[in-house]
C-alpha cells in the first residue's frame, strides 16, 4: 500500500494531524497500534478517568469516550484507520517504508511523507496497591488531575527530586493541605531556583532518603502510603490522599532510534517553532517531541503543526 502521508499513533497529536490532513483531501492512512507502548489505541487518555481542562467540554468527559471522538472525527473526514503497530521503518530514502507488527516478512507499506505521533509514557514504580489505587488517588500527572475534588485540602506525596518533582508539589500547594516530597538521596536534583521555592514553601516537607514500599487504601481510594528512610531502615506509616509521580515519561521512540535525531533523554528533536525532524518529509508530533507541557491541548496543537507543515511540504515536492 502506497499513501501520501501516514501517520503512525492515535493519541492527540495523530488524530489532530489525522484530522487536517484528512480536511485537506490527502487521504492519511493512520496506524493507531495495537496495545502499542503498553497503550490501547488512543492513547494515554484512555488510562484516564475525567478530562476537565480540554476546552469545548464544560462538564469534563471520560478519557476514553472523548479519544473515540477523536477517532471518529478522522474517519468522518476520510482518514483510514488501521489497529496496527508499525514495528520498524526505513526512512532512509523516500519513499519511506514502514512494516507491521507480526507481518515483518511482508512487502512494506510505503509512504512520501510520515507523522510520528507514538506519545509517550510515565515512569512508575509499581509498588504493591499501585495499580488497585492507580487514578484512585495515584496519577502521574498533578497539573491533570491535581484540581480533582478528592485531592482538595487532603496531604498530598510526591515522588521524585527534580525540577518536574518540585514544579509539580508547587503546583498541588494550591489544592493540598500538605505536600509530602518523597526524595530517595540526601539532596534534590532540581535547579537552584525550583529547589529553594520547594524548600522554603510551608506547605510543603520533603522527607530526605525516602522511599515508597506500598501504596494502601480503604478498597476505593489510597489513603496511605508505607515509607522506608534508606538510611536508617525505619519504616511508617503516611497518610496522604494523593500520591503523584514525578519520576519522568519515557518517549516511545524504539521505532526511530539511530535514524531520527533524538536528544539525551530520547525525545524526538525538531527545528525550533516546527515539527521538521532532521529528515525532510518526516515530522513528529505530541508527546513524543514534548517533554515540557505533556497535554493534550499541547499534543493536539503539535499535531495541527505537523498536518499543515506536512501538506506544504508535500504540495512543493509532489505533483497533485
Ligand atoms: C493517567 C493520565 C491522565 C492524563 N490526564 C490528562 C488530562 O486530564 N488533561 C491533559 O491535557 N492531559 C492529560 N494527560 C496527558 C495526555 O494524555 C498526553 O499529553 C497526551 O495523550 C499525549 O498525546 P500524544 O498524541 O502525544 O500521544 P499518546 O496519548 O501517548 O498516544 C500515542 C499512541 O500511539 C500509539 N503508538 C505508539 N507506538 C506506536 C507504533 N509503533 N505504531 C502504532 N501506534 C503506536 C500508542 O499505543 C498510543 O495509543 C494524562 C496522561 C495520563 C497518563
Amino acid at each position: 500500500m502506497h499513501s501520501r502521508v501516514v501517520i503512525i499513533g492515535s493519541g492527540p497529536a495523530g488524530h489532530t494531524a489525522a484530522l487536517y490532513l484528512s480536511r485537506a483531501t490527502l487521504k492519511p492512512v493512520m496506524f493507531e497500534g495495537f496495545l502499542a507502548n503498553g497503550f490501547a489505541a488512543g492513547g494515554q487518555l484512555t488510562t484516564t478517568t475525567e478530562v476537565e481542562n480540554y476546552p469545548g467540554f464544560p462538564e469534563g468527559i471520560m478519557g476514553s469516550v472523548m479519544m473515540d471522538k477523536f477517532r471518529e472525527q478522522s474517519i468522518k473526514f476520510g482518514t483510514t484507520v488501521y489497529t496496527e503497530t508499525i514495528s520498524k521503518i526505513d526512512i532512509s530514502t523516500r519513499p519511506f517504508k514502514l512494516w507491521r507488527e507480526n507481518k515483518e516478512d511482508q512487502e512494506p507499506d510505503t509512504a512520501d511523507a510520515l507523522i510520528i505521533a507514538t506519545g509517550a509514557a510515565a515512569k512508575r514504580l509499581n509498588l504493591p496497591g499501585e495499580d488497585k489505587y492507580w487514578q484512585k488517588g495515584i496519577s502521574a500527572c498533578a497539573v491533570c488531575d491535581g484540581a480533582v475534588p478528592i485531592f482538595r485540602n487532603k496531604p498530598l506525596a510526591v515522588i521524585g527530586g527534580g525540577d518536574s518533582a518540585a514544579e509539580e508539589s508547587l503546583f498541588l500547594t494550591k489544592y493540598a493541605s500538605h505536600v509530602y516530597v518523597l526524595v530517595r538521596r540526601d539532596k534534590l536534583r532540581a535547579s537552584k531556583v525550583m529547589a529553594n521555592r520547594l524548600l522554603s514553601n510551608p506547605k510543603v516537607t520533603v522527607l530526605w532518603n525516602t522511599e515508597a514500599i506500598e501504596c494502601k487504601g480503604d478498597g476505593e481510594l489510597l489513603n496511605s502510603l508505607v515509607i522506608k528512610n534508606n538510611q536508617t531502615k525505619e519504616i511508617e506509616e503516611l497518610s496522604v490522599n494523593g500520591l503523584f509521580f514525578a519520576i519522568g515519561h519515557t518517549p516511545a521512540t524504539n521505532l526511530v532510534k539511530g535514524k531520527l535525531d533524538l536528544d539525551e533523554d530520547g525525545y524526538i528533536l525538531t527545528k525550533p517553532d516546527s515539527t521538521c525532524t532532521n529528515i525532510e518529509g518526516v515530522f513528529a508530533a505530541g508527546d513524543v517531541k514534548d517533554k515540557k507541557y505533556r497535554q493534550a491541548i499541547t499534543s493536539a496543537g503539535s499535531g495541527c503543526m505537523a498536518a499543515l507543515e506536512c501538506e506544504r511540504w508535500l504540495s512543493e515536492h509532489f505533483a497533485e
